[in-house]
């Protein structure tokens, strides 16, 4: 008997959960991605891209598709979407996985500044002349009133609201090195720079360039996620094996 598995996604580890899954002849996997991006890095197997329409749109969607398992690999910052999961699995009776990486940690040598959300940071960003603002796009309007600071922005694709009255964009996406983002700093004369707790590897190299050059970091807070999964990992491979066993219990219930 085959399982069919949604598999939220936007991120490295469900790509990387994607490529594991699609050769499996057990479970049918559907990634789905929000088509914010103009040009995303696709899974391996099958795709769907946009919106479900909030909380009853994803319930009419799994259940109209048959879905036996939802895994949620989304980002930690990806709030609606993770609620919407929860929303529609705890209704349904659909076992939710979330697959979610854990969030960077300060070390010595680091200098942060925990802040709670994006909306808390014009007001902590002091006296620091030259800010890299790295959170993506969608907070950029939040600094649309911050005339005093001069940012560079880093994005995937170019901004489409409110931006900083005075700034330069550099439009790139990781994964970046440690020597990239050091001459990056060093080039734009960086005093402070400003991201989220997004964890992983991919973009983990800014911290290391900050700590080298003894530049200090804004660290925004990972929002809290309302969640009825089954299990939360940290893993591909934990979260493959608990599917497994959502997949054997399935079976054994004759589901
Ligand atoms: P969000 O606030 O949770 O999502 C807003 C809406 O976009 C959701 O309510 C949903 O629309 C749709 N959506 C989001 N993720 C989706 C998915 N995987 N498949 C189908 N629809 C999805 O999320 P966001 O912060 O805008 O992030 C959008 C996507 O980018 C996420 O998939 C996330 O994994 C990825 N991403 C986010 C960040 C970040 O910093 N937030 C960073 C890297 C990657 P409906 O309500 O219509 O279903």
């Amino acid at each position: 008997m085959t399982s069919r598995a949604l598999l939220l996604g936007g991120t490295a580890e469900a790509r990387d959960l994607a490529a594991v899954l699609a050769p499996r002849r057990d479970v049918e996997v559907i990634s789905s991605l929000a088509g914010r991006v103009s040009d995303p890095a696709l899974p391996a197997g099958t795709v769907r891209i946009g919106g479900f329409g909030g909380a009853e749109g994803l319930y009419r969607w799994l259940t109209g598709e048959r879905i036996d398992v939802v895994i949620d690999a989304t980002h930690p910052f990806a709030t609606g979407i993770s609620a919407s999961a929860a929303s529609a699995c705890g209704r349904s009776g659909i076992p939710l996985l979330r697959l979610c990486r854990p969030p960077w940690l300060p070390g010595p040598g680091d200098d942060w500044i925990q802040v709670p959300a994006v909306a808390d940071v014009p007001a902590a960003l002091g006296e620091a002349g030259r800010v890299f603002l790295t959170i993506g796009r969608q907070g950029l309007p939040v600094f649309a009133g911050c005339d005093r600071h001069w940012f560079l922005v880093r994005t995937v694709d170019p901004p489409v609201d409110a931006v900083p009255p005075r700034m330069q964009l550099v439009l790139d996406r990781g994964p970046f090195t440690v020597e990239g983002e050091t001459a990056l700093l060093r080039t734009n004369r960086i005093d402070l720079v400003v991201t989220k707790n997004s964890g992983g590897p991919m973009t983990a190299a800014k911290l290391a360039a900050c700590r080298q050059l003894g530049v200090p970091v804004l660290m925004i807070a990972r929002p809290p996620t309302a969640t009825s999964a089954v299990a939360e990992v940290s893993t591909v491979a934990e979260a493959a094996s608990r599917l497994d066993r959502v997949i054997t219990m399935r079976g054994t219930d004759g589901g």
